[in-house]
């Protein structure tokens, strides 16, 4: 008889983001004549850049011709995509990153959890609380984190609590872990590292030998001059991170699907090199992006590519900005917002986060996401987005306005 990798039933919660959109549709059946809007789900809404459309069409024709047609993709992807890669988002900053440490994928998602494939089983994992969900259920599902408490947090998981009190910056934890987590801007509190927090952390994880996980999904979103794009702008950090990024948030890629991992040479463990080990993995257990896929992500570092993503950007960050002033204009605090598309609402005191998202469905029907969904120390507070329309965030805005009156 079969077996189950019975981790699964360790998982204290329905996906989140699933959970929330029952309710919204639940609530949207029910009451047919009311316009819901969805500030909940971190998708992007505008569309695919034109110089990414064009790059795919072009891509997608040499596909359907014999001279020009192509098989299976390198294991690690196309020689065009890793040098423009390495050309725009490290030698442009100044960051040695050589071709053969970057490996392409078809997203973030996916990376984070693959690469526990390479760890030992009894590694201990630290991350930041509140956070994207994906680090800890990934972990559940490989039988690192232990068993769930009433609160869905997990006994062998270290949680490193960011709130007011600390900026929602994670500090060195007491117990010491094996893999760290870091992820900045971060997704739900839009919180960014500065080079001596990074670096902080790039020296202690030196100190105890353990290993970051950097996730820059939201790296694009960076306004502040001063932020680090990259962990590799710390000294010595190729040898204890791994860096993922994504081309979904930063080029509305959500639907396409591509990210990369940066794997140093420099990492090693008893004797063993993770950037070998990972080519090894990524050979025997998958078989690439798609050409169309990697041009088009090729297309996002054109001159023409550059400037429309940016206005994009700019675009979901004006929305940022629009929603974080209309709530402070009606007395509550909002974080996040500057580097990130999200913002992070603390709930009016009556609340908790699960019963304020539903009264902003009831009331005006906005949906959010429920900061305890992002960990414990989520309690309290509800991530609203800036993906959506301008005409749906200025809506958005009027309606918290309503709640005052
Ligand atoms: C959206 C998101 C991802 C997922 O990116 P994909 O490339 O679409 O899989 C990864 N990390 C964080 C923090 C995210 O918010």
């Amino acid at each position: 008889m079969f077996g189950i990798n019975g981790n699964f039933l360790k998982l204290a919660n329905n996906y989140l983001f699933a959970t929330v959109n029952n309710k919204a549709n639940e609530y949207a059946k029910a009451n047919p004549d009311k316009k819901i809007i969805r500030l909940g789900i971190g998708d992007v809404t505008l569309p695919l850049p034109s110089a990414v459309v064009d790059a795919m069409v072009k891509a997608s024709l040499e596909m359907g011709k014999a001279e020009t047609f192509r098989g299976y993709p390198p294991y690690q992807g196309y020689d065009f995509l890793l040098e423009a890669i390495v050309e725009n988002d490290y030698k442009a900053r100044g960051i040695d990153i050589s071709v053969d440490e970057v490996f392409v994928s078809d997203g973030a998602k996916s990376d984070c959890s693959n690469i526990l494939d390479l760890f030992s089983p009894d590694n201990r994992i630290a991350v930041q609380d509140p956070v994207y969900p994906v680090y800890v259920d990934t972990n559940v599902i490989d039988g690192r984190a232990g068993r769930a408490r009433p609160d869905g947090s997990y006994n062998k998981v270290i949680y490193m609590p960011c709130d007011e009190s600390n900026g929602f910056m994670p500090e060195i934890p007491d117990r010491q872990p094996d893999i760290i987590y870091l992820n900045f801007p971060n997704n739900p509190t839009g919180a960014t590292a500065d080079y001596n927090t990074l670096k902080k952390w790039v020296d202690y994880a030196l100190k105890v030998g353990a290993i970051i996980l950097y996730d820059g999904a939201y790296e694009a979103f960076i306004t502040e001059e001063d932020k680090p794009r990259s962990i590799y702008e710390i000294p010595d950090a190729k040898y204890c991170a791994i860096e993922i990024r994504s081309f979904s948030k930063t080029a509305g890629f959500t639907g396409v699907r591509c990210g990369y991992s940066v794997v140093p040479k420099e990492l090693k463990s008893s004797g063993a090199s993770l950037n070998e080990l990972w080519y090894r993995r990524q050979s025997t257990k998958f078989n690439g992006v798609s050409y169309v896929v990697q041009r088009a992500a090729e297309a996002v570092y054109s001159p023409e590519g550059k400037r429309q993503i940016r206005e994009n950007i700019n675009y979901y960050l004006e929305n940022a900005k629009i929603i974080k002033q209309g709530l402070e204009e009606i007395g509550l605090k909002a974080y996040g917002g500057v580097n990130s598309p999200y913002i992070w609402v603390k709930t009016p005191d009556k609340f908790g986060s699960w019963e304020f998202f539903d009264y902003l469905l009831r009331k005006i029907q906005i949906v959010g996401t429920p900061g305890e969904g992002f960990g414990p120390s989520g309690k309290g507070f509800l991530r609203l987005t800036a993906f959506n329309s301008r005409e749906n965030i200025l809506e958005a805005v009027e309606r918290f306005k309503s709640l005052k009156k």
